[in-house]
């Protein structure tokens, strides 16, 4: 499943719904000095700005206080101009992450983290949900991918993969199982699933013989290897056994971005029609 070809056309809606909107206002938070958050966000900007977005940059100082983080927050909330705003994370140790991510206006919650939406979510109701799930659920979408009725395991319960991950599923009426790093035999419940999602965190975990013939693999992992190289969750040789797969690079990763950018499009949209509730847009 091509994740690149699909994310330039979910680029190109974007790019039509900011026109019929006549404008989508995106900013980002980035604290502190760390390398790999600083490519995220340039590639988030550039991609935004290439849809024609309004993007604010804000860097921030590592050492900023809460209390200074906390008022940048509440303004950018209060800002009209502003659609969407995206915190990066993480965030330096002496912040607190959760305090951070609950300051954040809901409705401007384009990364789909803060608890209101992941309890909207928990619940079945419309929300704003992190790219990265939201993005599998398009590509699944695109494919085909038959999920009524379907066994889904997803690998990996993080908060903004993992978990999400599973709740669409849910609500796309698979029958789904999560896995995690305490689960028993792992291959046990990987090799029962019709839709399998990897979101681990560790190298080509996933071997040929934990895939059942003629399942969809979808490989979220970005490992990083020597150089530049990057490495999924799922080992290639899984190609051979399933029907449908997501390569590393060019699957899940190059969705997500396209995806919170139609997040801020959802958001935008739904602020325009002076509505609380926001549908994810897929
Ligand atoms: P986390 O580290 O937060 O979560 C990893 C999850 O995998 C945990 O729930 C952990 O279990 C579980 N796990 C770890 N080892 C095993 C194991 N051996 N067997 C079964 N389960 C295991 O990672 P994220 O969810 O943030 O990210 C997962 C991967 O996806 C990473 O490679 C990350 O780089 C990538 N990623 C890619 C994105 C993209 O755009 N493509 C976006 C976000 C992430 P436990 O809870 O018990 O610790």
């Amino acid at each position: 499943m091509d994740g690149k070809a699909l994310a330039a056309k979910v680029r190109e809606e974007v790019a039509q719904d900011v026109e019929e909107l006549g404008g989508v206002g995106l900013a980002t938070v980035l604290v502190g000095d760390d390398p790999a958050s600083h490519i995220y966000i340039d590639l988030k900007h550039k991609a935004a700005q290439a849809a024609g977005m309004e993007a604010r940059d804000l860097k921030l100082p590592g050492d900023i206080t809460e209390e200074e983080l906390l008022a940048t927050i509440e303004s950018l909330n209060d800002d009209d101009s502003i659609d969407g705003l995206l915190v990066q994370l993480p965030l330096p140790g002496h912040l607190d992450e959760n305090r951070v991510i609950e300051a954040i206006a809901p409705g401007k919650d384009i990364d789909g983290i803060h608890p209101f939406n992941a309890g909207r979510l928990y619940l079945g109701r419309p929300t704003l949900v992190p790219g990265t799930p939201l993005g599998v659920m398009r590509m699944l979408a695109e494919y085909e991918i038959e999920l009524a009725g379907a066994r889904a395991v997803v690998v990996g319960r993080s908060a903004i993969v993992g978990k999400p991950m599973a709740h669409l599923l849910l609500q796309a009426n698979a029958t789904v199982s999560i896995c995690h790093s305490r689960t028993i035999d792992l291959q046990r419940h990987t090799l029962d699933a019709d839709v399998l999602v990897a979101a681990v965190g560790s190298t080509h975990v996933i071997g040929a013989d934990m895939v059942k013939a003629g399942a969809t693999v979808v490989d979220v992992g970005m490992n990083r290897g020597e150089g530049k190289r990057v490495y999924g969750d799922v080992d290639p040789s899984a190609a051979e056994v399933a029907g449908h797969i997501t390569p590393v690079p060019g699957g899940v990763g190059p969705m997500t971005i396209a995806m919170v950018l139609k997040n801020s499009v959802t958001a935008a949209r739904a602020r325009r029609l002076g509505r609380g509730l926001v549908s994810p847009a897929t």
